[in-house]
């Protein structure tokens, strides 16, 4: 069987266009009380796309502390070890006979 090797992806976004600034020290998140930048303390991570922040105003005035929830929404573009068990399991459905043609067209 020929091997599948992935081209150099070009197209991956590292950050989702969110209300969260890497700062010094940590993630930071706006205040839902004042709009003042934030500190994430404590994330409790419940699963691989869910997890708790807890954080607290920067702002000496409010010291509002809350909690966010941050979880995985949707894929933009797949992961590369996604788009290879993908294109396995295509070539493994199909007849023999056409998997070799489709392997022989690579
Ligand atoms: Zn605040």
């Amino acid at each position: 069987m020929a091997s599948i090797t992935a081209p150099a992806r070009t197209n991956v976004i590292l950050l989702p266009r969110v209300n969260l600034i890497r700062g010094d020290e940590a993630m930071q998140i706006n205040c839902t009380e004042c709009g003042e930048k934030s500190i994430i303390r404590t994330t409790q991570r419940l699963d691989a796309k869910m997890s708790k922040l807890y954080c607290i105003c920067k702002n000496p005035h409010c010291g509002h502390t809350f909690v966010m929830d941050l979880c995985f929404s949707h894929t933009l573009s797949p992961s590369s070890n996604q788009a290879k068990d993908i294109v396995i399991n295509l070539l493994r459905a199909l007849p023999e006979q056409e998997r070799q043609l489709m392997l022989a067209s690579l």
